[in-house]
């Protein structure tokens, strides 16, 4: 038999399976995303002490199987972790909601992810400690998907490096190159663009840059670079995200 294995995970997604079981996805601060099989989770309150729920953070040992993709979960537990509530708030739970299913699509099997987790981490606490923000759900995913390599320039031209964007003009964000362009490149490049003021634009360059904790009290980008980061994201996922339309009806954003 595989030797146990553990690790500190979070739960990002988890439904039952058969009468007693639930199936699993967790981002592990060592072994990446995984997916396992949770024998008897919903009667053993012995093995499982954390119900394996969404947002839940606990200490996760399991055995690999030789054969199949899902790992057998053996036990969860709390031990000394720290865990975040999202209470019954509407609007925690719909960003809750969104940070995990982007983590998800955002990661890999078996990937190595131990900054997503902490990014995650960090947005989870900051999420549970304030209300939801527009300017928290932003932090994370700049910080996110630089973390997946896409990192985002909102401080300086992607044509001609110019990074004296204060003059107060508007640029350009150009999904194609994952970043903007200056008034003056604008004409160079073929592509289409979606207009975003220079306040949004500095906006979005320091949250990207803003220990995620602190983001919740930071301001937020407008609808134009929202709209540029939400076009951003989706011409990377293969598929939209069922919370976001939610999110997105809870968490108006002012202009
Ligand atoms: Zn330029």
């Amino acid at each position: 038999m595989p030797a146990e294995e553990s690790t500190p995970a979070i739960v990002l997604r988890a439904r039952d399976y058969a009468d007693s079981d639930r199936i699993v996805t967790l981002l592990t601060l060592q072994f990446g995303k995984l997916s396992g099989i949770a024998k008897g989770a919903k009667s053993s309150r012995y093995r499982f002490e954390r119900k394996l729920e969404p947002f839940s953070h606990v200490n996760l040992h399991f055995r690999r199987r030789p054969h199949g993709q899902l790992v057998f979960i053996t036990r969860a537990e709390a031990a000394d972790l720290a865990q975040h509530v999202l209470d019954d708030d509407l609007g925690k739970i719909a960003l809750g909601s969104y940070m995990l299913e982007l983590t998800e699509a955002l990661t890999a099997e078996e990937g190595e992810a131990a900054e997503a987790y902490h990014i995650l981490l960090g947005a989870m606490a900051a999420l549970s400690v304030g209300v939801a923000q527009s300017s928290l759900r932003q932090a994370f995913e700049m910080r996110l998907m630089r973390w997946a390599g896409f990192g985002l320039e909102f401080a300086r031209c992607r044509v001609c490096a110019n990074v004296s964007l204060d003059d107060g003009a508007a640029v350009y964000f150009v999904v194609s190159r994952g970043g903007i362009v200056c008034a003056r490149c604008r004409d160079r490049v073929p592509e289409g663009a979606i207009k975003v003021s220079a306040k949004s634009a500095a906006i979005l360059a320091r949250l990207g840059n803003l220990p995620i904790e602190d983001s919740p009290t930071a301001a937020a980008t407008g609808p134009d670079g929202a709209l540029a980061l939400a076009r951003f994201i989706s011409s990377i996922l293969d598929r939209r995200l069922r919370s976001q339309d939610f999110l997105d009806s809870i968490l108006p954003l002012k202009s």
